[in-house]
Parts: structure tokens; sequence; C-alpha cells
């Protein structure tokens, strides 16, 4: 191992890559881990330097509070490689700028730019040979923190630890979602945690989409908790309807959370002449729009799937089926030309993408 010290992040190389032995044509999603991760421990009210060492598995007492109030904030975000090599992210500064707002709701510490920055640069450099060319082909970056003090009584942590790990991702395509509305629960209230990517959010998802997942669906459309009458959600992404031939999304909330994929759709919507609405929509004008044939797609946007296409929702035990536009529906076009930016083959207007390496 070549330790190297850079001004304030410290480096332990792994002896050996585990490459060689990883395919890279048979991933599956999240179990597979690169060289390197990154990490940064708050302590006496102050983060101490940051470190990049081998991946390995940490100790950590079982009284940390992160195993008893779920004290955790995470992010995803994706590095591509083009063909001359080059490496980039897609709008980072929007991923820090989120955990730091999920670390403030969670009673957390905000984390440095520069230590994010740096930490992710170096750590994407020593793993560049992780990330596959090629449109669908991407380094997974999980950045996230946790609370780390061995006190099990109900308080902030006065530790945390800040990490990111990455994992090599493949096109897979699972196929087309079939979605359940909800009626009775929530993932998310007023004044609640739900605009935070905050860990304890998924944990809640897993019982309820489980139900759905013995009836036949995939996901779930999640509605407002007050009334379940608003549309807000699928799954963990962010969601559009096309009705006749503009989409609509809700406004982001307390209870939705602002994804990078829904807004930068909605940016290459409107750059491609397609009509956005933002407003809260009511699941009844979706029932309505299927029954009367205006009802065109849903998709769900985020980081993981890019766009994940609906082909059927059901609501109050009535199934609704969309037609399959094939590559004509926004989902299919929208997907193409987000792709096509985050792989540095086509025209960045917006200033989307961030050179790694
Ligand atoms: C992460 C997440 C999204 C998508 O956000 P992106 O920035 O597009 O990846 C949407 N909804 C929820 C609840 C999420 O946790």
């Amino acid at each position: 191992m070549s330790a190297i010290n850079t001004h304030n992040l410290h480096i332990e190389k792994a002896s050996t890559s585990k490459i060689k032995d990883v395919d890279f044509k048979n991933l599956t999603f999240g179990n597979t881990f690169t060289d390197h991760m990154f990490l940064c421990d708050f302590v006496d009210g102050e983060w101490q330097q940051p470190k990049i060492v081998p991946y390995q598995a940490m100790q950590m007492e079982p009284s940390a509070r992160v195993f008893h109030y779920g004290q955790a904030v995470f992010e995803g975000m994706k590095a591509y490689k083009d063909e001359n090599g080059d490496v980039f992210l897609f709008r980072p500064d929007q991923n820090f700028e989120r955990i730091n707002k999920s670390c403030a709701r969670l009673a957390m510490p905000e984390f440095p730019r520069e230590y994010f920055f740096e930490g992710l640069t170096t750590l994407l450099n020593l793993d560049k040979d992780w990330i596959q060319t090629g449109v669908g082909n991407s380094l997974y970056v999980r950045p996230f923190a946790i609370a780390t003090e061995p006190v099990i009584s109900a308080a902030p942590s006065r530790t945390y630890r800040f990490m990111i790990i990455c994992s090599p991702v493949s096109p897979y395509y699972k196929g087309k979602v079939r979605v359940l509305i909800a009626e009775h629960f929530s993932r998310s209230a007023d004044g609640g945690v739900g605009y935070a990517k905050a860990a304890g959010n998924y944990a809640a998802q897993f019982y309820p989409t489980n139900l759905a997942q013995q009836k036949g669906f995939q996901q779930v459309i999640w509605t407002d908790s007050n009334t379940h009458t608003l549309l807000e959600e699928a799954g963990t992404m962010n969601v559009f309807f096309r009705i006749k031939d503009t989409l609509i999304t809700a406004p982001t909330s307390d209870r939705i959370l602002d994804g990078v994929t829904r807004k930068s759709v909605i940016q290459i919507a409107k750059d491609n002449g397609i009509a956005v609405d933002v407003r809260p929509i009511k699941v009844s004008e979706i029932v309505e729009a299927s029954e009367n044939g205006t009802l065109k797609e849903i998709f769900g946007a985020g980081t993981a799937a890019v766009i994940s296409e609906i082909s059927a929702f059901e609501y109050r035990d009535k199934v609704h089926e969309l037609e399959d536009l094939g590559s004509q529906s926004y989902a299919a076009q929208l997907k193409q030309k987000m792709l096509h930016i985050q792989h540095n083959l086509a025209e960045d207007k917006h200033g989307w993408r961030y050179q790694v390496l």
C-alpha cells in the first residue's frame, strides 16, 4: 500500500485491484463495489481530515446511534465515461446541496464543499477503470452520512461519519412497471422528512411496496397523506403524467423530493417544445383521463433508472392499462436525450456536465 497526502486528503491505495474478478456484462445493481472508499469523521464539533482507503468492512459499536434512531442520510449520483476516456458527473452540485439539506433536517452537521468535491474527484480518479464506456453504463456513486456516537439515549449524535462508496452499473431494462395508487399508506407528510433523502424514508416504504408486489404491482404511487387525492411520487422516483401532449408533474414540497432527474426532464422537455405543467395532480383527473383516452403516459424519473415507464395503474380495485407508444413516447425520447447529455454525446447547453478527469 502506498500513502499520499494532498493538502487535506489522506490516501491509502489498495495493494491489488478486485476489478479482474468483475463480470461487467452481468452486474446486479448495487452489489459490486470499487477498490476504494472515502470517509471523513465529525468529532469534537469538527470534520476531521478526510481519507480515501481501500473499500472494507468497518467496525462500529452496537450502540452507535444510527442503528437505533436512523439518523442517516444519503445521495445517489452517477459518473459516466465517454469514448475519449473523459469522465463526467451530472449536476453534482445539486446532490451536494441536497445532502446538506437532508443533514439539516436530520439535525446532522453539514459537510464542507471542498471536502466533498476533492474526495469525489480523487476517488473517481483512483477507481476510473471501473467506469465503463457506452450509453447506459456508469458508476453509481453513493455519498452518505451516519450517526456514530455510541450512546443510546434518543438525541442527536455528537459524532458522525460521511462516506462515499461506488458501484459499477450496466443498463438493465426491467421492462415497464405496473403501479398501485396508495389509498392508505403514505410516504411522507406535511412538516415531515419527505423532501430529505433520509434512510428511514426508504425503510418505511418497503412494507407497503411488498403488499403491492403481492398483488402483482412493482411499485406504489404515493398520494398526499391528508386526503390521498393528489398524486405525488412513484416508488422512489418523481412522477410525470402525459395528458394529450402536456406533461404534468407535481410541484416539490415538504412531501415531494426535489429530484435532479425531475428538474432536468422538465428543462429538456421545454427545450424540445413539449408543454410542461407543474401543478398538483388529482387522482380523479388521471382516472378520468384514462377513461376518456387522453392519458397517454405515466413515468417515473430518478438517477438510477433515469426514466421508468409505467404501463398500468390500479385505483380502487380497477386496473387502467396504458397504450404502448414505443419509441414515440415522451418517456423514450426524453430518456434518450438525457442519456446523450450525460454521456457527452449531445450539446450541454445548460452546463450540467461536470468533468472529473
Ligand atoms: C432520490 C429520490 C428521487 C430522485 O431524485 P434524483 O435526484 O432524480 O435521483 C425521487 N424521489 C425520492 C423519494 C427520492 O429519494
